[in-house]
């Protein structure tokens, strides 16, 4: 497993589960900052799964019992989780969770060597692979008859391999986490999501009570200098932002892409290395769980074809749901950000 976050961890789980020798590799020591942290109800079936879903409750994470989202209108309206059968999203520390995830591999069965990243992968005359992995005590070697590129948005593995990005769009998301301006205010521990005319922001408080802040909008120069003209179009937004302080604005990647092929003779792509979706249809770490179960389960009824093939699919599908969600705004038709989204659905 190359990568150790959701996706790597959930193949790592089924694979050990199932008794094949596992090692996860993962570059970070799950100590820095991870984006993406809101989780919908559905992800109890998932966690259920890879029988971690005890230990996830038991992780101090915030239950979420729905959004507001000011889109298609300038009020806020609530899109509640009430009726939802598996009862209430989540607010997770990432990094406790990704941790979480690694312990339940470890758990399963796997080798999880934290602090440690592939740097080369090479073929084998026997078919299997020579990985290259350096870590604090230096450099040294890995074989595996199989290997699972976890590593995210970067593909690193795939792309190594040959294989093609399709790439959708230029989204970035600029991301700033803010500490609360008075500890322990109260206040509305809903996510956020409010439209402007270049972009929407997603707003919402950690369980630590800090407040991540994202302007999703399209790559362009002097982005980050930005940020408070960007910020005053979103008078919701901005009421928050007020009674929080500090943070960086970082810019990273968000836009939808996918890997082709996922899969081939020996390895496979799981979770964001395989296809990567904007965070508006609130995708992200459920698929990157669920397309590591199934890759997994590909590996071991050896039906990795059919893996590729489903994934295509299903992005497919992602990409009509994803022009459904910017129809339902369509105050700014003529602005960029917009029309090429609405253009989207046409084409
Ligand atoms: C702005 C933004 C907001 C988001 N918000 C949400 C959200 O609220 N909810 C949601 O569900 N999703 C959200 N997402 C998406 C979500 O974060 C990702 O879909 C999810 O993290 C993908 O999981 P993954 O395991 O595929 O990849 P990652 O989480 O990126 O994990 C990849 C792992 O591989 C490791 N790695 C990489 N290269 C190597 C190497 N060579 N050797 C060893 N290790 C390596 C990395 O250290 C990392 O731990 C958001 C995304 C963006 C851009």
């Amino acid at each position: 497993m190359v990568g150790g976050g959701p996706a790597g961890c959930a193949a790592a789980i089924v694979l050990a589960g199932g008794g094949a020798e596992v090692a996860v590799v993962e570059r970070s020591a799950y100590d820095g900052i991870r984006i993406g942290e809101t989780l919908p109800p559905e992800v109890r079936l998932v966690l259920e799964r890879l029988d971690v879903w005890d230990r996830f409750q038991d992780d101090g994470h915030t239950p979420s019992p729905g959004i507001l989202a000011a889109w298609g209108q300038p009020e806020p309206y609530a899109n509640d989780f009430i009726v939802n059968p598996y009862g209430c999203g989540w607010r997770v520390d990432r990094t406790r969770f990704d941790s979480m995830l690694a312990s339940g591999a470890r758990a399963a069965g796997a080798v999880v060597l934290s602090g440690t990243a592939v740097d080369r992968c090479v073929r084998q005359p026997d078919r299997g692979w020579a990985l290259t992995v350096t870590s604090g005590e230096g450099s040294s070697s890995l074989s595996a008859t199989f290997v699972v590129d976890a590593t995210g948005r970067s593909s690193s593995f795939c792309r190594a391999l040959g294989s093609r990005r399709v790439v959708h769009d230029r989204m970035v998301a600029l991301v700033r986490i803010m500490s609360p301006a008075v500890e322990g205010a109260a206040v509305d521990r809903r996510a956020l999501i409010e439209a402007t005319a270049d972009g929407w922001w997603y707003s919402a408080w950690l369980p630590d009570g800090r407040l991540v802040l994202a302007f999703q909008t399209d790559a362009g120069t002097g982005m980050r200098a930005r940020w408070d003209e960007w910020l005053v179009a979103a008078p919701q937004t901005a009421a928050r932002a007020a009674v929080a302080r500090g943070g960086e604005v970082r810019v990273i990647t968000a836009n939808s892409h996918r890997s082709e092929p996922v899969a081939g003779d020996g390895w496979l792509a799981v979770g964001d290395a395989a296809a990567a979706h904007d965070p508006i249809c609130g995708l992200g770490i459920l698929w990157a769980l669920e397309s590591g179960v199934t890759g997994a389960e590909a590996i071991r009824s050896s039906a990795v074809a059919r893996y590729d093939v489903d994934v295509r699919e299903r992005f497919e599908r992602y990409l009509t749901t994803r022009t459904v969600y910017y129809r339902a705004e369509s105050r700014w038709p003529d602005a960029p950000f917009w029309r090429r989204r609405h253009h989207d659905a046409a084409s």
